[in-house]
């Protein structure tokens, strides 16, 4: 990575010690070179105010450089927009395991909440419901998922690694694995406060229900129940789903299916736009008509950048897939904050914070951009430059009319074009 500080800055720190001009000169020589992954000693940090001489955790540090020693410009008190799912509490049950990260463990992430959640081949996520919108992408392995709308109409289908699905708020739904090893996926809500481990569960429901009433309502013997489980499953193992096309048939039974489906094969989607620097697939309500929740899937080369843009319609959280990268969030009044990311982060933007993504690795980046609002919208930098007097442009930047003339008319999106 560059590092991007002018000699300017680097003198007015030294020049706070006194040094002579031949002290400078050395220290000015001997800081020339690229930052390393020795988060307490960086080869281009070697004035007296820039030794940190302990309490170094030297592993957080070396995966997050740009917090232990931020860009020049960099500045102010950003909230924080960076956490891990490798920090968050793993629920393990029979059957599979679980994790969150919610505007509990990130403050700013007000208008979304990610879960993370692993199922054996036969594990089981409970028949259940909440009342937000639930998005999701397959990340590994495949699974059958079913739900029942407000008609009585049946969606079930299998997933494979890349498809999403939704399941609109108040909806009944589960997911179960499939062979050979079940599944990994990320569910998205439209709430930070969401809480995967406060859902309406089908028996934790029936076991706060009098068993006279369950008879009543079924009209059954109150015995029929007798085998319901005490305490809620949430997940659990059992065996594999029977024959797809046979469920599905049976599901659908007097009522047929949900008229707009509930899944979206974005693995075989042709991207939204394609330049030397990676890809991007928008996928909104204009191509997933049932979503209320908008995402980006973008994929960034080695060098690669997301180029500057902000939301103006939603706030943005942002998983990230594989790969690594840094985001600079300018957040107004001369405050700026660079942090690092690599797979398993969330981030996260305020609405109309504008941003970049950079790919900081040797591999592809990827991660999710999503937005609680079912059109996707951004403003890019390089739009509005380009979209602009050009006279009016250049007289507060000062760049040239040749480099306002010669920017692309359309969005780029990402760069090198
Ligand atoms: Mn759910
Ligand atoms: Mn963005």
């Amino acid at each position: 990575m560059p590092d991007i500080e002018t000699d300017d800055t680097k003198l007015s720190r030294r020049d706070v010690f006194g040094l002579g001009s031949a002290a400078l000169a050395a220290a000015t020589i001997a800081m020339v070179g690229e930052r390393t992954a020795d988060a307490q000693q960086p080869a281009s940090h070697t004035a007296p105010n820039e030794i940190n001489p302990g309490q170094v955790n030297g592993p957080l540090a070396a995966e997050n450089p740009d917090s232990e020693w931020s860009p020049s410009t960099d500045s102010g008190t950003v909230k924080p927009f960076k956490y891990s799912f490798a920090l968050s509490h793993k629920r393990v049950e029979n059957g599979g395991w679980t994790r969150q990260v919610t505007a509990r463990e990130l403050p700013i992430s007000t208008t979304i909440a990610g879960v993370e959640m692993r199922l054996t081949a036969g594990g089981v996520r409970e028949l259940h419901w909440h009342v937000e919108a639930e998005w999701a992408i397959m990340l590994y392995g495949s699974a059958r998922i079913t739900a029942v709308d407000q008609e009585g109409r049946s969606f079930v289908n299998d997933v494979n690694k890349g498809d999403l699905w939704l399941f609109p708020p108040g909806v009944p739904h589960s997911i179960q694995g499939l062979g050979p090893d079940g599944c990994k996926f990320l569910l998205v809500f439209d709430d930070g406060n969401f809480d995967e481990f406060h859902t309406f569960l089908i028996t934790d429901w029936l076991a706060h229900t009098p068993k006279e009433v369950l008879a009543k309502n079924l009209d059954v013997p109150p015995s029929t129940f007798d085998k319901v489980p005490k305490k809620e499953l949430f997940i659990f193992q059992t065996g594999l789903p029977g024959d797809l096309k046979t469920e599905q048939a049976q599901a659908a039974q007097g009522t047929g299916t949900v008229p707009k489906t509930f899944d979206f094969k974005a693995s075989t989607m042709k991207p939204t736009k394609v330049t030397r620097g990676g890809e991007v697939k928008i996928i909104d309500s204009k191509i997933f008509p049932v979503t209320p929740i908008s995402a980006a899937i973008v994929t960034l080369k080695p060098g690669g950048l997301r180029e500057l843009h902000w939301h103006p319609n939603a706030d943005e959280w942002q998983y990230y897939i594989t790969g690594k990268g840094r985001m600079t969030v300018f957040a107004a009044g001369s405050t700026a904050r660079t942090m690092d990311f690599e797979e398993g982060d969330v981030g996260y933007i305020p609405i109309s914070n504008p941003h970049y993504i950079e790919n900081t690795g040797d591999s592809d980046l990827v991660f999710l951009e999503m937005f609680r609002t079912s059109e996707y919208q951004d403003i890019s930098l390089a739009e509005w430059m380009a979209h602009t007097p050009h006279l009016l442009m250049n007289q507060h930047l000062d760049v040239g009319m040749s480099v306002l003339d010669n920017i692309p008319k359309g969005e780029v999106v990402i760069r090198p074009v």
